[in-house]
């Protein structure tokens, strides 16, 4: 595939509602580890999802990277836009004999998985071996191996996971026939020439997946580092499902210098008032992909 040089890193929120805090995280953790390598930040708009999407969210999410100052590479990328290049590929993991169609609903997958007392919502293989002809086929799943995937995380460490037995064949193509969120970051990353990977570590269990469709597609690997997420007073990830506050642009530099205790980087108590420009100034000057940790207790 002919791919630029150099680093090349993302940030690629879901236009799911307003930025907040947990996002903020992402963004600084990706854009200052890019910068530090003098690399490349694209940005992309995981809007592939449609009915989760909010209308307005995107160029919203837009505005508040701007008024934090933050500044991406090129265009960006729109996945709504892009979805006859996902049914090539998919059509081409068909032809390699990757995927099957698959009849069973959300619901059956759960049962079956409890009868066989299989951790809850691993897909036990039932239409692997093909439909009877009164089956109507629903999704399209990928064929996992029964071996272990292994990789080593910048920030997490050594992780391993097992596809068949913590995840089974997954999902491809959705009843609904959208493209599943595993496919197109695998294919989007891979087009985009994305080098190194940061994101939440609430993507961490995805990883294995990804890293299988990148060798059934002979895409090569990225890096990733896995930041730690926040979490709310309950210990719920901080997100829009569990309401969290949307960023507010007043607030810039405080947030920002919150992101950065949060990621382990110790801004002095004294740049808290600094100017925003003065504050990324800093940021970049002590950016230190090591001193992140891998979890951080609760946030608010
Ligand atoms: N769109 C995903 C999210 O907002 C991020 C996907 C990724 O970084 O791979 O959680």
């Amino acid at each position: 595939m002919n791919t630029p040089a150099g680093y090349r890193g993302r940030f690629a929120p879901s236009p799911t509602g307003p930025l907040h805090f947990g996002s903020l995280i992402t963004a600084v953790g990706s854009y200052l580890q890019a910068r530090a390598q003098q690399g490349q930040w694209l940005l992309r708009m995981e809007d592939i999802d449609e009915p989760r999407c909010v209308p307005g969210a995107a160029d919203e999410i837009l505005r508040t990277l701007e008024h934090y100052g933050f500044q991406w590479d090129g265009e960006v990328w729109v996945q709504s836009q892009r979805q006859a290049i996902y049914a090539e590929v998919c059509s081409q993991l068909q032809t390699q004999q990757h995927l099957f169609p698959c009849a069973c609903t959300r619901k059956q997958v759960i049962a079956q998985a409890e009868q066989l007392q299989l951790p809850k919502g691993v897909y036990p293989g039932t239409c692997r071996t093909g439909l009877n002809p009164q089956q109507t086929p629903r999704t399209l799943r990928l064929k996992v191996p029964d071996q272990s995937i292994e990789w080593t995380d910048q920030i997490q460490g050594i992780q391993q996971q097992h596809l068949q037995q913590q995840v089974g064949d997954f999902i491809i193509r959705r009843a609904d026939q959208r493209f599943a969120y595993q496919l197109v970051v695998v294919i989007d990353d891979a087009l985009a020439g994305i080098t190194d990977i940061v994101r939440g570590s609430d993507l961490l269990d995805s990883t294995p997946r990804q890293l299988y469709l990148q060798q059934c597609l002979n895409y090569s690997s990225p890096h990733y580092a896995h930041l730690p997420v926040a979490l709310d007073t309950r210990g719920d990830k901080l997100s829009k499902q569990t309401f969290a506050q949307p960023l507010d642009p007043q607030q810039a530099q405080a947030d920002l210098w919150a992101a950065l205790d949060f990621l382990g980087q110790h801004p002095q108590q004294d740049i808290k008032t600094e100017p925003l420009d003065t504050l990324w100034q800093w940021a970049h000057a002590h950016w230190q992909l090591s001193s992140v940790p891998k979890q951080r207790g609760i946030k608010i």
